[in-house]
């Protein structure tokens, strides 16, 4: 059903042996969409991305992608439904170059032929120009920013349906910051379906379609992105403002 969300998460809770780092979630992503969750440190954004990604159980509630329930799917069969998750930039494999880091993205995710794996290496060079030139350096050597590029241009390589970014403004110069959620723009409006998981208040909220807010573990709100820049209390929490 093409009008049914791509993503629905209903109830979920996880535990930490007995600390409860999300306390029943709930949150929708549509085809197309991108949608941002965005908290503070601790508020359980690594724990909500680890727990869609499978490496993480659910204590309760229910995870369901395209239709079908996910609740107790592995991880690895997750990313071959297109579940893919960018990991934060220090997520590339240090000793191995550009480009085998990004053939590493294709690993789970076979192409059908060489001319659909050139293509998609071809988009996402044009994404990265940067990769372009660098595709012979170990990735380890590569700037924090560039890192973080790499580390999204591989998850694009396994052909996400859903691609998950974890904090991909983490660490960086607030120039980076802007071309990388150009970029993230870029990508969506091209078709990939995104939830971005963000502290960056100002930069996810002018670039998303809706967000949740998160605070220790509980989604306090949420709405489109305009709405949220707007509400007061985001203002007071996350844009220092008011
Ligand atoms: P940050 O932005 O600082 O990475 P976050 O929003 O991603 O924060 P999580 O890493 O999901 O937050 O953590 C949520 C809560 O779960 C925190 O209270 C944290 O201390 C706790 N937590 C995370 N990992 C573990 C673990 N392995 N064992 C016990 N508690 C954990």
């Amino acid at each position: 059903d093409p009008t049914s969300p791509l993503l629905e998460v209903t109830d979920m809770v996880v535990s930490y042996g007995r600390i409860r780092a999300l306390h029943g979630i709930s949150l929708t992503v549509r085809r197309g969409e991108l949608v941002t969750l965005l908290g503070a440190n601790g508020a359980g954004k690594s724990t909500t991305m680890r727990a869609l990604s499978g490496l993480l159980p659910l204590s309760a509630g229910r995870i369901v992608f395209d239709g079908r329930d996910i609740t107790h799917v592995k991880a690895h069969e997750r990313v071959a439904l297109g579940i893919v998750q960018a990991p934060e930039g220090r997520g590339v494999f240090p000793g191995m170059t550009v480009q085998e880091n990004l053939d590493m993205g294709c690993y789970a995710r076979t192409f059908a032929s060489k001319a659909e794996y050139a293509q998609r290496l071809d988009w996402v060079i044009e994404l990265f120009p940067r990769l372009g030139e660098r595709r012979t350096q170990v990735g380890g050597t590569l700037s924090g920013g560039e890192q973080q590029m790499l580390a999204i241009g591989r998850a694009l390589m396994a052909r996400p349906r859903l691609l998950m970014l974890d904090e991909p403004s983490m660490g960086l110069a607030p120039k980076v910051i802007a071309q990388i959620f150009r970029i993230i723009t870029e990508i969506n409006a091209q078709g990939t379906t995104i939830l971005l998981v963000e502290q960056n208040a100002q930069q996810a909220l002018r670039r998303t379609d809706r967000a949740y807010i998160l605070e220790t573990g509980e989604i306090t709100r949420s709405g489109t992105g305009a709405e949220l820049l707007a509400d007061p209390a985001v203002k007071h929490a996350y844009l220092g403002v008011g």
